[in-house]
Parts: C-alpha cells; structure tokens; sequence
C-alpha cells in the first residue's frame, strides 16, 4: 500500500517524505501562496489483520491479531499469509481472548491456523482474512479492504484532478499507519511533528452504515465520533463548500451527520492540538464482519459516495482562499434576525 501511494505521487512529480513511523506526507503546491492555511487530507493505510508469530508444529501458525473485529468471527475463518512473496492459506483452529471487562466487546489476541498444505509462514509475515479480490456489483464495489483503502483512493484520485487541472492549491496529504489498533500512526506523526502546525485537517475514513446515514445518499461531513465533537468551524468551511457545490450542481449530494459507531483519527488529531473535521464514506460490513450472517465477508461501499466525495475535495483544495481558523464577523443571515429584533427586545424587557 505504502509503495502503490509512493509511486503514485512520485509519478506526479511530488516528493514523498516518510517520518521514521512509516507515515507518509507529500504537498501538492500551484500558484503563489494563499491566505489562510492549508488543507491537509488524511487516510490511513491499514486494514484489521494479522501478525505471525511462529509455526506451530508442521502445519500451524500462531498468529497476533490487530484490530476490531468481534470474537465470534474468528473461529473457522479463512485466512492468508504473504510470506516471502507467496501466499499461504489456512483456517483459524483456535482463538485466545483478550482478557475484558464484562458489557466490553470481546476481542481476540492471538489466533492458531491450521495451514492448508505444507506452506511455511515467517515470523513477522503479514495476514488478512481469505476474501475474494474486488468486485463491482450494481452501484457498489465489495472489496476485502474498503476501510481506509477507499479513503486512500479518494485522496488519489484529488491529486490526480489536481494535477491534470493544473489547479493553484496548497494541499498536504497524508497517509497513516496502524489506526487500527487506536490511531497509532497518526498520533505519532502528530507528536514528532509530521503534521503540520498551519493546517487544516481533513480525516478521510469509511464508517458504519447507520440508520439515520444512509450508504448512497452521499458522502457524509463528520460532525463528530464516538469520542468526541470536532472543530467546529472547519466543519463549517466543509459544509458551506458542499452546499456551494450543490448550488452549481444539482446532482450533487452529501450528509451531515454524528457519526457514532466507531471512532477516527480526527479525535486523535484534536487531541493533539490540531484543527480537524471529518469526512466518511457509509460502509456496508464494517471490518468485515456481516452480523446477520455471522460471517466474515467483504466490505462494501457505494460508489456514487465515493465519486461526489472526490468532487467535494477537489471544490474544497480549489477555493481561492485557504481556512481561517479566527472567528471572524458572523454570518449575514444571524446578523439579520439580531437586528431585526434587537429594538423588540429592548422594548419588552420586564413586560
Ligand atoms: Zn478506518
């Protein structure tokens, strides 16, 4: 993932810097500076998955596993390891919880496989359960990794636009490592100073499908997570370029919602001190965990989101003035209402 991304932005004549956690940040610049800062996009690289540990025997593999996926998944799933560039398959024979508080969900630590064949796995080879590649179905693509590859491809696909456009921009884009065990990557670049102090931040993130946040209704501002609120007038800048859009555009649409099933990196980034909003792709099978059949299945999103998502970016990374995170006058339709009432209310005191 890490090289398809170096490769991709170098092509486009960008510099790619990795700090020493892996992240990634590269900066599309056009034209002279801008007011305001910057807008730097987020996705993380990562997927839930599996580390392994050491064989077992002839035919097994003890293996770490990494990421939110529920217990009840693990047992008779399939999975598969690149080891020294070949794949090595297996099922999952044994599972040894996480230790949990009771009403936690719980977790798995590590996992035994009964390997198929006589395949031999490394140490620290790398695995992911044993899905199907990618597929197109109607509207939507199932793929074994939507969760942030999706994100990843969005930003992409912004500087491809970008870049065929000739667009005059300041963008940062940055891709993360680890969210999947509690934003690792992105805190670390946060504290070693990866990120940027001046910048606005964009987290890019697929989550749950949720009843009030429909997959195919558009691409969905993130006011908030699980955990926390983010900025609130970055969210502003977001929403007034999306509504902007859909004044040009009547096909155009997106969603403004609290997205509460999980959490996302725009915590973490707010944590640390930095601006941060977020925007989310509805996720069908989140971690690939189809619950209604209890199964392990691909993920799936809806690709009409993904299209108005990128279209929002490149709206967003073109306007001609950057983010002012100041609070400056306050819009002409609440200025409106305080003066049309402010004498009534002088007027009626105590009556
Ligand atoms: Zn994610």
């Amino acid at each position: 993932m890490a090289r398809y991304v170096r490769s991709f932005c170098e092509r486009r004549g960008l510099k790619v810097r990795a700090d020493k956690f892996g992240n990634l940040l590269t900066k599309y610049q056009r034209g002279g500076r801008k007011a305001g800062w910057p807008l730097l996009f987020s996705a993380h690289m990562d997927h839930p998955g599996f580390e392994a540990l050491e064989m077992v025997g002839a035919r097994g593999v003890r293996a770490q596993w990494r990421g939110g996926v529920a217990l009840e998944f693990f047992r008779g799933a399939g999975v598969r390891f690149l080891s020294e560039g070949k794949w090595v398959r297996g099922i999952i024979r044994r599972v040894k919880p996480l230790k949990s508080k009771p009403g936690q969900m719980r977790r798995a630590d590590t996992v035994e496989v009964e390997l198929r064949g006589r395949g031999q796995v490394a140490k620290g080879a790398l695995g992911m359960w044993d899905l199907p590649g990618p597929a197109i179905r109607g509207k939507k693509i199932h793929a074994p990794a939507c969760d942030d590859i999706a994100g990843v491809a969005a930003m992409l696909c912004l500087l491809e636009v970008l870049c065929r456009r000739r667009v005059n921009a300041a963008v940062y884009l940055l891709f993360t490592r680890a969210e999947e065990v509690g934003f690792a990557g992105c805190m670390s670049a946060c504290k070693a100073g990866t990120v940027p102090k001046r910048s606005a931040i964009v987290g890019i993130e697929c989550s749950t499908e949720l009843l009030t946040a429909r997959m195919g209704d558009g691409p969905i501002l993130r006011v908030g997570d699980r955990m926390s609120v983010f900025s609130p007038r970055l969210e502003g800048y977001c929403r007034q370029t999306a509504d902007e859009l859909s004044r040009k555009d009547k096909t155009f649409r997106y969603q403004r919602k609290l997205m509460d099933g999980g959490a996302c990196e725009s915590t973490a980034f707010c944590a640390y001190g930095y601006e941060a909003t977020g925007v989310c792709l509805a996720l069908g099978n989140y971690h690939n965990m189809n619950k209604r059949e209890k199964r392990i299945e691909r993920e799936y999103i809806h690709l009409e989101d993904l299209a108005h998502m990128i279209r929002w970016f490149v709206a967003l990374a073109s306007k001609r003035r950057g983010y002012e995170p100041k609070v400056g006058a306050p819009p002409p339709l609440l200025e409106g209402i305080r003066r049309k009432h402010e004498r009534t209310l002088v007027r009626t005191v105590g009556k």
